[in-house]
This record gives C-alpha cells, sequence and structure tokens, in this order.
C-alpha cells in the first residue's frame, strides 16, 4: 500500500518537460517545416524580419551609435537614450527590406494556416508607428491572426506596448518578460512556441521563459544578416545623416536627377 501510494505521489510530482530546441540558420527555409498548426510563431524586427535599405536607420548603426556613446563615458541606458533621439528621427523616413525573399511568404503561408504568427522587438514605443509603417511596406499585417486584436499598455520596468499584433518590449526589458506579462494580461496560453531572433541571447531566455510555463519550444537562431551584404557603413551613415535636413541646391538636384536618382 505504501510502495503504491509513493508510486502515485512519484507520477503527481514529476514535472512535465516541455520539449525544447534551437536551431542555428541562415535560411529560414530549413525550418519552414517545423512550424506545426498549434504553435505560434514569434518575430524579431531588426536584422530578422528586415534591415534598413541604407546605412542610416540599419540596426548597425544603432548599436554604433550606443557603443560610441559608452565609449564617450555613457552607462548602457544613458547611451541607448540618446541614441534614440536620433533613432526615432530617421525610423520616420526609413525604408526596409527583407534579408531574405522568402521570408515575408513564409510568414503569410503560416497566417494561411490560420497560424498565429506575432512580432516581438526590443525597439521602444516610441518608434511604434514607424515600425509598422515599415512592416506595413513589406505587405505583412499581423492582424490577420493576431490573438489579441486591441492595442494596449504593458506595465513593465520600461514602458512597452501592444501594438498591431507586436509587442514592443523596449531595449531595457527582456523580450521573454515582456511576452510572459502578454500571456497573462490576455489570458492565453500557446501551446508550442516557435521563435525567430538574430540574437542567441533572446533565442535563450524565451526558451527559459517557455521551459518555466510548460510550453513546447523551438528557437531559431536566424544568422541570416551575418550572410547578406554589408548596408551598414558608419562613414556612409554619418554622411546621409547630415544631408537628412540639407535642402539639396539646384546643382545638386540636377545632377542626381540626370544619374536618375529618386
Ligand atoms: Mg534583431
Amino acid at each position: 500500500m505504501l510502495n503504491r501510494f509513493f508510486l502515485i505521489s512519484m507520477t503527481v510530482f514529476i514535472p512535465f518537460i516541455a520539449s525544447a530546441q534551437i536551431i542555428e540558420t541562415p535560411h529560414i527555409a530549413d525550418v519552414v517545416d517545423l512550424v506545426e498548426d498549434d504553435a505560434w510563431v514569434l518575430v524579431d524586427f531588426d536584422n530578422t524580419l528586415f534591415q534598413a535599405k541604407q546605412a542610416l536607420g540599419h540596426a548597425g548603426w544603432f548599436y554604433d551609435e550606443v557603443d560610441l556613446g559608452m565609449q564617450k563615458g555613457l552607462g548602457h541606458e544613458e547611451a541607448v537614450r540618446e541614441a534614440y533621439v536620433h533613432w526615432v528621427k530617421v525610423q520616420k523616413f526609413c525604408s526596409v527590406q527583407p534579408l531574405e525573399e522568402d521570408f515575408i511568404p513564409f510568414l503569410t503561408k503560416l497566417q494561411n494556416r490560420g497560424i498565429v504568427v506575432l512580432g516581438l522587438t526590443l525597439r521602444q514605443p516610441m518608434v511604434a508607428d514607424s515600425t509598422m509603417r515599415q512592416v506595413d511596406s513589406l505587405g505583412l499585417d499581423f492582424l490577420k491572426t493576431a490573438p489579441v486584436q486591441e492595442d494596449f499598455d504593458i506595465p513593465a520596468k520600461s514602458h512597452a506596448i501592444y501594438l498591431k499584433g507586436a509587442l514592443f518590449a523596449s531595449d531595457y526589458n527582456k523580450k521573454s518578460e515582456i511576452f510572459e506579462t502578454f500571456l497573462s494580461m490576455t489570458n492565453q496560453m500557446p501551446k508550442k512556441i516557435f521563435f525567430i531572433d538574430d540574437k542567441r541571447k533572446n533565442v535563450e531566455e524565451l526558451e527559459q521563459m517557455a521551459a518555466k510555463l510548460g510550453i513546447e519550444y523551438i528557437g531559431v537562431y536566424y544568422t541570416a544578416i551575418e550572410k547578406a551584404d554589408p548596408v551598414y557603413f558608419r562613414d556612409l551613415a554619418a554622411f546621409q545623416y547630415k544631408m537628412l535636413e540639407k535642402i539639396l541646391s539646384n546643382e545638386a538636384a540636377m545632377h542626381l536627377m540626370e544619374k536618375g536618382i529618386e
């Protein structure tokens, strides 16, 4: 009797361990078949869903600006804050492009299967409108299958929001924390998560969160940016920034027009 009781107790108290794996690849085609119908797909923005079309406004430019601030003696948070003034200004005009041609069609096909696809970025709420314009320019609409249609604020150490199917977690929070808060605020619990991000740290943090909640997990550490032709060059970005508020002279404008530059 005692033995039987012991066995039953063991069965009850053995924690359920959800399966998890992390796959590193520069090609989204390598993982398309791994998304199951009951998964939620979460996708990072910078250097995953898209990259800027030019040096100015590229994520590489932002990281460089933060590094420069820190070299000047600023703390990380302060350096981010300072870089953000320029980042916000530039994102208003910045155009973006996917890293691989089949990335957006991959997400659209998932949505056509009824699969939830959400954005999960560390971008701050103050660039959310510019960012959603960029997402829109790629022909992607997260609301197509998002489980929550309304926008709302997410309480956290630093202000975060959910807007049009994308979580703007902010540089000062962890993506995993914001996503977990989103789940509890909306009373949602996916069975599986499929998360794509170009930063291994984010992929690993979400894995830990999924394990804690008993959610099956596939993390894609997506390295396409490392294989892509470089778009960001510091000197080009500096020149482009300088030109941002300059009116071209007639001569310069005619010169560019003759060269067919739009
Ligand atoms: Mg990224």
